[in-house]
């Protein structure tokens, strides 16, 4: 199913992000996660490209046919091209041909200096526009409610992301964020610029400080004053910290449900539990 098809039907859509186990990791700790995120239920599962490339075989394509085909349920594959050539493009969408992926997040990626980028596509609309020229796949893009790094300002980066509409995009889920106010003045914006496509809201629940700090600073997330109470009253306690940001994750998506958004995408950062926490405290709220 395509993902778009999900919305408009009077419902907050719900839906997760995995990403592929790490090269030295055993492929199986990610299909083991992915069997208790099933009965969660979810709208879709996205699935990450690794970042500047570095785990882009087809390990995505395989974990996202992986929930469709044995799971029964909507995935979309992530996919970046910063990195990639055309020809290297073709045969990863011959793959997802190949193996039934209808949806695909498609994205620039990160600039990793140790993989210079290979300039076939510049940004993300290039690689929208190019996918939808097959007329083979539904596209997402990705939305950044505080603006993104690489831009001057919030104008100037939703006036690319209406671009990235424009070459395709039927559907946009947001960079994480901390502070609702944030995403709920981007999609004001974003709907004056003419963005019509649905939006989902990125939530990511704090499971422990040091990756949260990680994230935070490589997407620059602001940090609200009741945010970095919380992780400094509970940095030495593990379990607190994990409590305390599920209890937080959980107020973010009452709010944003309450405020009839188009959909939450949990970032689940494979912690099976996590999720199970919060979609047992959201679900009928959606
Ligand atoms: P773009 O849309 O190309 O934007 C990048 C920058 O270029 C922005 O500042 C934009 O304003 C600017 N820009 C766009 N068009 C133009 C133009 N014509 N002229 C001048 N400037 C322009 N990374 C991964 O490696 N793997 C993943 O799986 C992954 N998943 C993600 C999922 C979500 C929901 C999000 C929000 C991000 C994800 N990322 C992932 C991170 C993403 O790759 C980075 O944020 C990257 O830096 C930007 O990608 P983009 O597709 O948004 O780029």
């Amino acid at each position: 199913m395509r993902i778009s098809q999900l919305f408009g039907k009077g419902k907050c859509v719900f839906s997760f992000e995995v990403f592929p186990p790490k090269k030295n990791m055993p492929a199986d700790t990610i299909y083991n996660t992915l069997d208790s995120l099933k009965d969660l239920n979810p709208a879709f599962i996205s699935v990450t490209y690794g970042a500047g490339g570095t785990n882009g075989d087809n390990i995505t394509c395989d974990i996202a046919s992986h929930i469709q085909d044995k799971m029964g349920l909507v995935s979309a594959a992530h996919l970046t091209c910063v990195s990639n050539t055309k020809a290297d493009i073709d045969a990863i969408l011959d793959d997802f041909k190949a193996k039934g992926i209808e949806n695909i997040l498609a994205l620039r990626g990160d600039i990793n200096p140790e993989r210079p980028p290979k300039h076939d596509f510049e940004y993300a609309s290039d690689l929208i526009a190019y996918i939808k020229e097959r007329g083979d796949f539904h596209i997402s893009a990705a939305c950044y409610p505080e603006c993104h790094l690489d831009s001057p300002d919030i104008i100037t980066d939703i006036k690319h992301l209406k671009e990235k509409q424009d070459a395709g995009a039927e559907h946009m889920m947001s960079q994480l964020f901390f502070d609702n106010s944030h995403f709920y003045s981007f999609l004001e914006k974003a709907r004056i610029a003419g963005i019509t496509v649905p939006i989902e809201a990125g939530i990511m629940p704090v499971t422990n400080k040091r990756s949260i700090e990680r994230m935070v600073s490589m997407c620059g997330a602001s940090l609200p004053s009741k945010f970095t109470r919380i992780m400094a009253k509970y940095e030495n306690n593990p379990e607190a910290l994990r409590d305390a940001g599920i209890a937080y994750a959980i107020d973010q998506i009452v709010d944003l449900a309450a405020s009839g958004v188009d959909g939450i995408h949990l970032y689940t950062m494979n912690n099976a539990y996590v999720a199970e926490k919060i979609s047992a405290a959201v679900s009928g709220l959606m």
